[in-house]
């Protein structure tokens, strides 16, 4: 068992060191700043990766999860660019749902680009459901999520929402920048790679602003999830825009 979980409100999954950061960072900062606990676990050490090392990744993602205030930081094991995704796996995030208690699921989109980020997608959303079964006897008590929530990582899918996320944009930045050894730097000396140059990054940027523009705001961050969210007031969730 990991011993630094704790109960939170929201986990959120990723397959790779900074996946998390890149989809759902402002969403992250914004969730600790509105007094909300957060965790976030990664399947793999991210050890196939073009640059840096199992190690140095590590690093990165610890300094990542402490800019944005995550109660916590994890990696699984499951084995980067082959995840494993059998009953021996499933059974590893029963126990971190029913740990946790998390009210809410994040993880990813389970029809992206990367194989790693489809399966992800899918033992993310099946384990968190396999939790709650009453009968399925791990020696901890079953625990269901209200829901699990989808990022988007390289396809675009419409969003089922979109979370304003002007406010922690800039410590999204910082969290991305803490992952030294994968995105854009130009002394480096590691081989190139498509997050690494520098238009991955503008990338980034301007699908903030277009997730943003949306709906009215400056910076967004879209989700999707298999039923709609609830509204209270609608004339609030559409102020200040236009048709
Ligand atoms: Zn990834």
């Amino acid at each position: 068992m990991i011993e630094a979980l704790e109960p939170v409100d929201i986990i959120f999954f990723g397959a790779h060191p900074d996946d998390i950061e890149l989809s759902c960072g402002g969403t992250i900062a914004k969730s600790v700043a509105d007094g909300l606990r957060v965790g976030i676990i990664e399947l793999t050490r991210g050890e196939l990766g073009t640059r840096g090392t199992p190690k140095i990744r590590r690093r990165e993602a610890l300094a990542a999860m402490r800019i944005l205030g995550a109660r916590f930081r994890e990696q699984l094991d499951f084995g980067d660019g082959n995840i494993r995704t059998g009953r021996e796996e499933e059974l590893q995030i029963i126990e971190i749902v029913r740990t946790c208690k998390p009210k809410v699921v994040f993880t990813m989109w389970p029809d992206d680009r990367h194989p790693d980020h489809i399966r992800t997608g899918r033992i993310v959303t099946e384990a968190s459901w396999y939790a709650g079964l009453r009968s399925l006897e791990t020696g901890l008590p079953h625990h269901r999520p209200q829901v699990t929530i989808y990022y988007p990582q390289n396809y675009l899918v419409t969003p089922s929402f979109v979370v304003d996320v002007t406010k922690t944009w800039k410590t999204k930045q910082r969290a991305i920048a803490a992952f030294k050894s994968q995105f854009y730097d130009p002394k480096s000396k590691e081989p190139p790679s498509f997050i690494a140059d520098k238009k991955f990054l503008e990338m980034i940027e301007a699908r903030g602003r277009h997730f943003g523009a949306l709906i009215g705001v400056e910076y967004g961050e879209a989700f999707m999830t298999k039923q709609p969210p609830k509204v209270d007031d609608v004339i609030a969730a559409y102020a200040g825009r236009e048709p």
